[in-house]
C-alpha cells in the first residue's frame, strides 16, 4: 500500500514542472509571409514559464478561423478567438 493518490487538478508542466491552471493566450501564427495574431484563446498555462497548452479542440477551431482569414491578404491580422 503506497497511499498515493493521483490529483487530475494539478496538472504539472512538461516543460518546468510549474503548476498550470486555466487561462487564455495570444498565440502568432505564421502562414506564409503574413502573421496572424488569435488573442484570448483559451488554455492551461504555466504559472512559471508562461507555456500555454491548447486543446485539441481548440486548435481546431483556430485553424478554421485561420483557413477563413486567408482571404484577407493583409500581412499582420489580429483577431479574437470568439469571433472564430
Ligand atoms: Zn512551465
Amino acid at each position: 500500500m503506497t497511499g498515493r493518490k493521483e490529483n487530475n487538478n494539478s496538472k504539472k508542466c512538461p516543460l518546468c514542472g510549474g503548476g498550470i491552471s486555466d487561462g487564455t493566450t495570444a498565440t502568432p501564427f505564421f502562414i506564409d509571409e503574413r502573421i496572424i495574431v488569435v488573442k484570448d484563446v483559451p488554455a492551461e498555462v504555466c504559472g512559471d514559464c508562461g507555456e500555454a497548452y491548447m486543446k485539441s479542440s481548440v486548435v481546431d477551431r483556430v485553424e478554421s478561423l485561420l483557413d477563413r482569414l486567408e482571404d484577407l491578404h493583409s500581412e499582420v491580422s489580429i483577431v479574437h478567438y470568439e469571433a472564430a
